[in-house]
């Protein structure tokens, strides 16, 4: 059994504007650091061209005149909103994003491959139901997890966003559906965009308590990330026992990104992979989709994609020496109270 890589280099010619953080360099250096690391198409590491997505599969996830409206702000390359631009070729491009994250899951589903890696932008998970931004236009873990829904009949999908931005989208997508789980770390929204994920913030009718969201203060790191994804990560997973995990694999919670406060370390990345791909494994036969989202400093980016190739091939990362337990561990055992046992 192989890892898989989705990968197009039609990528790269998604160029929001002049300066945007969210540019194809991006791609380039991860590319690059696979390719240094001997993980780019070696004998356990496979790539694979994606499809773009139809306009159906994405109407899984988002309202048919949202769809439609991006299509038209592409043609006359109207902005979503002043960090989104939108270019001639936004539609088209957002599309294969969502495809290429289709098919990563398509190939974990049906046993092709263990797990895999969407490398695509734009990213995601900014994408609301009905209203895009934050760079995002659809939202491609949304559409995937759809998607595997429909086409593998899933029940039980663990999504967790380790991005440094809350992922306010997948969390209006899945607000009310209790057949994903989406779990949250993110820095705190009184200190970031968008702005939401606290931690009262936990679902509602049928999806009450399959929200989970753990705001983490500025200059949390290592040792905090550790003690959230031991206390309420692991538990969750044994009394959810997942049939997929998706990962929105941010690396802006870097020590080293420019837009973010938070302080992991390239190596956590590895360990936080192989932690769950270490549940997947006792969950559902090793089933896990990680995909990228945002990161903007081009070495903590590549290396920490490195890492979790690694981890996806069979390095083990060690878990950080030290842990810290954040007070909002209690904060967040209490809101989901009714729901799980923590
Ligand atoms: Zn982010």
């Amino acid at each position: 059994m192989v890892a898989a890589l989705v990968y197009s280099e039609k990528y790269l010619q998604h160029k929001p504007s002049w300066g945007h953080p969210e540019r194809p360099e991006r791609l380039k250096a991860i590319v690059e650091g696979l390719k240094r690391a001997k993980l780019w198409a070696s004998p356990n590491v496979r790539v694979v061209e994606p499809k773009p997505a139809k306009r159906e599969d994405i109407e899984l996830a988002h309202a048919a005149d949202y769809v439609s409206l991006v299509e038209k702000l592409s043609a006359v390359e109207r902005p979503i909103d002043g960090d989104t631009p939108v270019r001639k070729n936004t539609f088209e491009l957002a599309l294969l994003a969502a495809g290429g994250t289709i098919e990563a899951g398509r190939i974990v589903m049906s046993g092709r491959v263990k797990n895999s890696f969407a490398l695509v932008r734009p990213p995601g998970h900014h994408a609301a139901r009905a209203r895009g931004g934050g760079f995002c236009y659809f939202n491609n873990i949304a559409v995937m997890v759809q998607s595997m829904k429909r086409e593998f009949k899933l029940r039980r999908i663990f999504v967790i966003d380790w991005d440094a931005h809350h992922g306010n989208g997948s969390q209006d997508i899945f607000y009310e559906d209790p057949s994903v789980l989406y779990m949250s770390l993110h820095q705190h929204p009184l200190t970031l965009y968008p702005g939401t994920g606290f931690v009262d913030e936990i679902g509602a009718g049928e999806g009450e308590g399959y929200t989970v969201n753990a705001p983490m203060e500025p200059g949390s790191g290592n040792a905090e990330y550790a003690a959230v994804m031991q206390e309420i990560f692991v538990p969750l997973c044994e009394q959810f026992k997942p049939e997929l995990f998706a990962v929105s694999a941010g690396f802006d919670a870097h020590a080293d990104d420019p837009l973010t406060s938070l302080q992991l370390s390239t190596e956590a990345y590895g360990w936080l992979a192989g932690l769950v791909l270490e549940q997947a494994e006792r969950w559902c036969r090793s089933k896990t989709v990680f995909l990228l989202e945002g990161g903007y400093n081009l070495e903590a980016l590549s290396g920490g994609v490195v890492n979790i190739v690694k981890a996806m091939t069979g390095e083990k990362f060690s878990p950080p020496t030290e842990v810290r337990r954040p007070k909002i561990i209690d904060e967040i055992k209490q809101a989901l109270s009714k729901k799980w046992n923590l």
